[in-house]
């Protein structure tokens, strides 16, 4: 994971971005208890059951942040266009016009399926971009270290896994990448 460089304008709100380093979780069990529903829909490959549970994953966390809700579209592959300006996006894509979040079951290159980890990951990663704009107002959502520190807290609640310490290392232009060794290592 990379982060962007801090763009010409807005740079204040770039920079809060990037120091809100964690935010509120839901602390009862029914942000897990879905997201297992999802993993289950993945595994037996049940379509409308996996959209209704990913809707419902992102209905529950809309109302717990008291955010609009937004709308979700489980694809089979990634669409033919994908907005230039969000083609880090491998898994999944956010429009803040219409609060939609698309998230695709294959990968684009090697036609993989997407595990349950990178797609559940996806997920809070999207949702996190309708944080950015529903929640802390910001006016765009970049890919900042407090943005994918947020959607790891997120993450890791949502599938009940202990949050490992992201180790950031500088790789220039003030953009930062994640060293995992180092992260797995927790140091
Ligand atoms: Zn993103």
């Amino acid at each position: 994971m990379v982060t962007e460089s801090p763009p010409r304008t807005h740079r204040a709100e770039f920079l809060e971005s990037d120091r809100i380093k964690t935010i509120d979780v839901p602390q009862d069990q029914h942000l897990p208890l879905i997201a297992e529903s999802i993993e289950l829909a993945m595994k037996s490959d049940k379509a409308p059951e996996l959209r209704r549970a990913c809707s419902e994953f992102l209905k529950h966390l809309s109302e717990f942040y008291k955010v609009p809700n937004c709308e979700v579209r489980v694809l089979a592959a990634r669409p033919p266009h994908v907005r230039e300006s969000w083609s880090m996006e491998l898994f999944g894509d956010y429009s803040p016009d219409t609060m939609l979040i698309r998230v695709w079951r294959q990968t684009a290159v090697r036609k993989e399926i997407t595990s349950y980890g990178t797609f559940l990951s996806t997920l809070c990663h999207e949702f996190c971009h309708h944080l950015d704009f529903e929640k802390f107002g910001f006016p765009d959502s970049w890919h900042t270290r407090g943005f994918y520190e947020r959607a790891a807290v997120l993450y890791h609640r949502a599938r009940g896994t202990p949050l490992k310490k992201l180790v950031w290392v500088p790789i220039g232009r003030q953009r930062w990448r994640i060293d995992w060794q180092r992260t797995s290592r927790g140091r």
